[in-house]
């Protein structure tokens, strides 16, 4: 089921929302990313159950939940400065729209493979202004504050 989207609302308005009240509506926000946060790095090694960031045990990945994972999903989780300072954290999601392109083929085919060294492209996209169309269930997923 698909409803018209509202416009113009900030990431502090709609993390302010329940997603429960707005299932199926896909709202509007528009805002610049003014800075990647480097020493945080920008993707990480995650369990294909949950998500959560896998742990070295030994020769392999690990997920304390679902034990070891030999094909771990690459995703992103940039931290960044939000212009209207109301966000701080870009997960998988948000960096997949902006970047147009998933974390695993940054990771795979295009070789950057290391997560504390910030690939250029990422870089190129700040300042820029962005309107993000989303889900709010899946926006809460993709801002950290
Ligand atoms: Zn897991």
């Amino acid at each position: 089921m698909y409803k018209e989207s509202e416009e113009n609302r900030t990431i502090a308005d709609l993390l302010q929302q329940d997603p429960d009240q707005h299932t199926g509506t896909f709202f509007t926000c528009a805002a610049s990313i003014s800075e990647i946060v480097e020493r945080h790095g920008w993707y990480y090694k995650a369990c294909t159950g949950c998500r959560k960031k896998l742990v070295p045990r030994g020769p392999t990945l690990t997920c304390l939940s679902h034990g070891d994972i030999a094909e771990p999903r690459h995703l992103y989780c940039v931290i960044a400065t939000i212009a209207d300072e109301t966000g701080s954290a870009l997960a998988d999601g948000a960096m997949t729209l902006i970047l147009q392109t998933k974390c695993v083929n940054m990771v795979v085919q295009n070789g950057y493979t290391d997560p504390y060294a910030i690939p250029e492209c990422l870089h190129s996209v700040t300042g820029q202004m962005k309107v993000f169309q989303l889900e709010l269930a899946r926006l809460k997923m993709n801002y950290i504050l």
